[in-house]
C-alpha cells in the first residue's frame, strides 16, 4: 500500500505513541517483576526467525511483536536489584535525550553533518573534564564503552611513546617501530588485553605487575622500566573496586617516552565526590584516562569516554583527511574517535550530567557506595563472610566452599527478586554485587538481602 506524505507522518506519530505506551508499561514493571528474563535467547531466536519474509508488514504489527515477544528476553538491569557486572540504569533524562536523539538520527561525525552532536560533545567534554578532577585542555573520544575508551586513549600512547623515539607509528606502522614496554597490573581488566591485540601489541605482551590483596598493584613491585612504555594503572577493580596507587604509580615511572594510562570504568567517577575522591587521589598526573558512562554516570548503552592529556596525540592517531571533509572549523568529533559516523552520543552524558548537577553526581557515587556497605553490613550480620574490603560500590562475599557459593549464585539468580554474578576471587569462588544504578534505594538492599539469606538457609537446609 502506498501512504501519502500525510499519512506516513500520522503513522509514525501514532506509532511513536505506541512505543511510549509501551515504554511506560515496561518502565513500570521494573521495580517488581522478576530480575531475570522469562524466555531465553534460542526460543527467542525462534520466535522471531523463521524464513526470511518475501513481503514486509506493517511498523505497527512489528513493534507489538518486539514488545510482546522481545520484552519477554529482557533482563530487568534498568531496575533497582540488578547487581550484575558493573551496570548503571539510565537517569530519566538520559533516557529521553537518547530517544530525541534517535528521532533527531543525527550523524555526529562533524560539525556540519551536526551542529548539535557537535555542540554536546564539546559541552559535555568539559563538564565531564570538571567533574572527574582532569586537565582542562585534554582531548577525548566519545565511544561506546571503556574498551573502546582504552583502545584510543592506547593509541595515543602508542603514537605518542614511539614519537619520543623518532618514530612515527601511525605512518609507518609497527614493523620496524621500536618495542614497546606495557605493563599492567596482575588485576588489570580483560578488555584492556584486547586493546592490547587490537592496537598490535599483543594480548600477552604485557609484564604484569603483583597486586596486593585487595586487587591494587603494588606500586613498590613495578619493574624498572625503560622507555618507550606504556603503564596501565586501574581506578575500580571489577570485582573489589579497589584503586590503583595511580599517583605513586606516576611518580615511579615519569620520563618522556613512558605514558601512565588509567583505566577508570566506573571508579574514576568517585572523583566526583569529595568523600571518595581521596581513593583515586593523583589520578590527575596521569596521561590518559578511560572510563564508563553506562555504568555509574546513568546514560543508557552505549557509551564511555577516552581522555587525553594531550589532546594532540589522540587527534593524530584517530584523525582523518579526504576531500570531502571539512577543515578548520571547531572541534571535529572524528578527529578524536575510532568512528566516523556515529550516533550523537553525547546528547545522553549531557542530559544526565545537566539534570544531576555536580551535587547530585556526587550524591549517586555516595548513596550507591552507602548501600553496598548496607549490603555487606547485612551479610556479616548473618554469618557471611565478606571477601573485599567495601571502599567502594563493590562487594565480594562467600557462602562456605566453592560449591555452595556456586549454589546460592545460582538459586538468588533463580528467584529473581535481585540478580547478583559470580567470580573468583584469590582462589574462591564468591559472590558479586555491584550497586551502581540511580533507580535503586534502601528498601531494594533489605528486600534483595532478605531473598539473597532466603536462599542461604534454603541451601543450607538442603546440606545439612
Ligand atoms: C566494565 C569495565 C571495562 C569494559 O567496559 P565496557 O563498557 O564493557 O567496554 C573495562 N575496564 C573496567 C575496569 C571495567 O569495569
Amino acid at each position: 500500500m502506498r501512504v501519502d506524505r500525510h499519512e506516513s507522518r500520522e503513522s509514525i506519530c501514532e506509532l511513536l505513541g505506541d512505543v511510549q505506551e509501551r515504554a511506560a508499561r515496561f518502565l513500570e514493571s521494573l521495580p517488581e517483576r522478576r530480575v531475570t528474563a522469562a524466555r531465553g535467547a534460542d526460543d527467542l531466536a525462534q520466535a522471531l526467525g523463521g524464513a526470511l519474509p518475501r513481503l514486509g508488514r506493517p511498523a505497527s504489527e512489528i513493534l507489538a511483536q518486539l514488545d510482546e515477544i522481545g520484552s519477554q528476553g529482557t533482563v530487568a538491569s534498568a531496575g533497582p536489584r540488578y547487581f550484575g557486572f558493573v551496570t548503571g540504569g539510565a537517569v530519566p533524562a538520559s533516557l529521553a535525550a537518547n530517544w530525541l536523539a534517535a528521532v533527531w538520527d543525527q550523524n555526529s561525525f562533524s560539525e556540519v553533518s551536526s551542529p548539535i552532536g557537535a555542540a554536546v560533545e564539546s559541552v559535555a567534554l568539559q563538564w565531564v573534564l570538571e567533574l572527574l578532577g582532569l586537565p582542562a585542555t585534554s582531548g577525548a573520544a566519545f565511544v561506546t564503552g571503556a574498551t573502546m575508551a582504552n583502545f584510543a586513549a592506547l593509541a595515543a600512547a602508542r603514537r605518542s611513546v614511539l614519537l619520543a623515539h623518532g618514530y612515527d607509528v601511525d605512518r609507518a606502522g609497527l614493523h620496524g617501530a621500536p618495542a614497546i614496554t606495557l605493563v599492567a597490573g596482575e588485576q588489570a581488566h580483560a578488555t584492556l588485553f584486547k586493546a592490547f591485540g587490537m592496537l598490535g601489541l599483543g594480548r600477552e605482551q604485557a609484564v604484569r605487575v603483583p597486586a596486593d590483596a585487595q586487587g591494587r598493584m603494588r606500586a613498590d613491585a613495578l619493574p624498572k622500566i625503560a622507555g618507550p612504555a606504556i603503564v596501565c594503572t586501574q581506578v575500580g577493580n571489577v570485582n573489589s573496586g579497589a584503586f590503583d596507587p595511580v599517583g605513586a604509580i606516576c611518580d615511579a615511572v615519569r620520563r618522556d617516552d613512558v605514558w601512565v594510562h588509567v583505566d577508570g570504568a566506573f571508579g574514576l567517577w568517585a572523583r566526583a565526590s569529595r568523600k571518595f575522591g581521596a581513593l583515586a587521589a593523583g589520578v590527575e598526573r596521569a596521561d590518559s584516562w578511560a572510563t564508563d558512562a553506562h555504568k555509574w554516570l546513568n546514560v543508557p548503552y552505549d557509551s564511555g569516554v577516552a581522555i587525553v592529556r594531550d589532546a594532540d596525540a589522540l587527534r593524530c592517531a584517530m584523525s582523518l583527511e579526504a576531500a570531502y571533509l571539512p577543515e578548520g572549523l571547531g572541534r571535529e568529533p572524528f578527529d578524536y574517535t575510532p568512528e566516523s559516523s556515529r550516533r550523537a552520543r553525547g546528547l545522553e552524558i549531557w542530559a544526565a550530567i545537566a539534570s544531576l548537577g555536580r551535587e547530585g553526581v556526587a550524591e549517586l557515587v555516595e548513596r550507591t557506595c552507602r548501600h553496598a556497605r548496607r549490603f555487606a553490613e547485612g551479610l556479616r550480620e548473618a554469618g557471611c563472610e565478606v571477601l573485599n574490603d567495601v571502599v567502594l560500590n563493590q562487594v565480594l562475599v562467600s557462602f562456605g566452599d566453592d560449591r555452595t557459593t556456586s549454589e546460592v549464585i545460582r538459586r538468588v539468580q533463580r528467584d529473581g527478586t535481585c540478580w547478583c554474578g559470580g567470580t573468583r576471587w584469590d582462589g574462591r569462588t564468591a559472590m558479586r554485587i555491584s550497586v551502581s544504578s540511580w533507580a535503586t534505594t534502601s528498601d531494594d538492599i533489605e528486600r534483595s538481602l532478605a531473598a539473597i539469606l532466603g536462599v542461604v538457609g534454603g541451601v543450607a537446609r538442603k546440606q545439612g
